[in-house]
């Protein structure tokens, strides 16, 4: 190997912190790593829904990244990228050049709230779940609407979302909070999505799913609307495009993505809507020193759907992506065979508050080698327990016990 090859990683949450934890396993003492992040924080995205139901302080869920990764001889740079020069071989922020020799793209996606008039906490009328901030925004909207008499409420995802499981969560756990007050008599509960049926979650199902779903949703008697594609939201309103309209005290709506706005400004590296077009092995289609995993990565739907969904990226699967990606980088310069990416298994737990889904496919497209999916209060207990062992796998770089989350 040549000295001091330099990697930089952008973003510092399940792609970015597993990519660098693995490549530091993987190349020799002198190699630069360096993990860019607009973040300061690692944060455990996937209990945001407990947040919003006011049962973790966001706090609990966050480790600060710069201790962590330079205990391991990990440069971190807290710091926004701005542009990607991949002729010079350099990535930029506002006050900095950092070259590279690989680059790991993990910088997931912009959330896509202009795409519908009206839509997102910031300038519309919905909430939503993807940062602390918005989710400490849902909960306090949502503890006011709980704590009336009667009201309404509209959960659901915009055309084109990928990441619909935690709408699922969510309508799930109010309805939960509800019945606990026995209350639930006098809220409505509806769930609008553009999935051709429940339990689709961007990938045609999994198994048994979307029977589960429609038994549980029938139970909890949560009204849903399919094919639905979101028009606009007025204050109190959903607007679907058939005209029909969903009023609201409380509404949250999952977006859209778009790719990073540094990764559309390189030509040829992304499809349409900015997500990175990659090699089996992560490497991007035409750039081969440049690597892209998770929500990054540009992954076809396995099939059409009257209104778009997107494949979901989730974070059992960007962690292994995360692992492969490095590992073929490290390959690059220290040799060895490299590993298939793509083709990966999943697991996911979904909390319905009172109860919990937990399923597994491999891989996580169709057709399939197997899957599992059991629904019961254990798959709650382990996704409780998953969250911690996670914050400290972040914090001390432990081993990973692939049981997914
Ligand atoms: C509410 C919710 C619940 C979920 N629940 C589950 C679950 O139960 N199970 C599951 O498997 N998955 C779940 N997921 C999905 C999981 O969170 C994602 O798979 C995971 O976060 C993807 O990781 P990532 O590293 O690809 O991208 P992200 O988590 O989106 O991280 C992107 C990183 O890049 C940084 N960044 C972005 N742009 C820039 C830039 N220009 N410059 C520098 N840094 C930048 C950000 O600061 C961040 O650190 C859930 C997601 C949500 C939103």
């Amino acid at each position: 190997m040549k000295s001091h090859e330099r990697v930089v990683v952008v973003g510092g949450s399940f792609g970015g912190v597993n990519a660098a934890y693995e490549l530091r396993r993987r190349l020799p003492r002198d190699a630069e790593i360096t993990v860019i992040s607009r973040d300061a924080d690692f944060t455990f995205i996937p209990s945001l829904p407990w947040v919003i139901m006011g049962w973790r302080d966001p706090s609990r869920l966050q480790v600060r990244l710069d201790a962590p990764l330079q205990r391991r001889r990990i440069r971190f740079v807290h710091g926004e990228v701005k542009e990607l020069d991949p002729q010079k071989c350099e990535i930029r922020t506002a006050s900095q050049a950092h070259p590279y020799d690989a680059l790991v793209i993990a910088s997931g996606a912009e959330l896509d709230y202009a795409a519908v008039p009206g839509l997102g906490p910031e300038a519309g009328h919905t909430y939503s779940t993807f940062t602390a901030t918005e989710a400490m925004a849902a909960r306090d909207a949502l503890a006011k609407v709980l704590a009336a008499d009667e009201g309404r409420i509209v959960i659901g995802a915009a055309a084109g979302a990928s990441c619909v499981g935690p709408a699922y969560e969510i309508v799930m756990m109010i309805d939960t909070v509800l019945k606990k007050f026995r209350k639930r008599h006098r809220f409505s509960l509806t769930f609008v999505t553009p999935e051709p049926f429940l339990g689709h979650f961007g990938v045609g199902g999994i198994g048994a799913s979307p029977g589960m779903v429609q038994d549980e949703f029938a139970e909890r008697h949560i009204e849903s609307v399919v094919n639905a594609r979101i028009a606009s939201a007025a204050p109190g309103r959903l607007i679907l495009a058939d005209g029909s309209e969903y009023p609201f005290d409380f509404s949250l709506v999952i977006p859209a993505f778009l790719g990073s706005p540094f990764v559309r400004a390189v030509d040829g590296m992304a499809n349409p809507k900015g997500f990175i077009m990659v090699t089996p092995q992560l490497a991007s289609t035409t750039i081969p020193n440049i690597s892209a995993v998770g929500v990054a990565v540009a992954i076809a739907p396995p099939g059409p759907t009257p209104v778009p969904v997107a494949v979901p990226k989730t974070g059992h699967m960007t962690e292994l992506m995360a692992r492969a990606a490095a590992r073929n980088v490290a390959a690059e310069f220290t040799g060895g065979a490299k590993v298939d990416g793509m083709t990966l298994p999943s697991t996911c737990i979904a909390d319905a508050g009172d109860t919990a889904f937990y399923m597994f496919a491999d891989p996580f497209l169709p057709p399939r080698n197997k899957v599992i999916v059991k629904r019961g209060k254990w798959a709650r207990y382990l996704k409780l327990t998953f969250e911690q062992y996670y914050l400290a796998r972040i914090r001390h770089d432990l081993p990973s016990m692939d049981f997914g989350w």
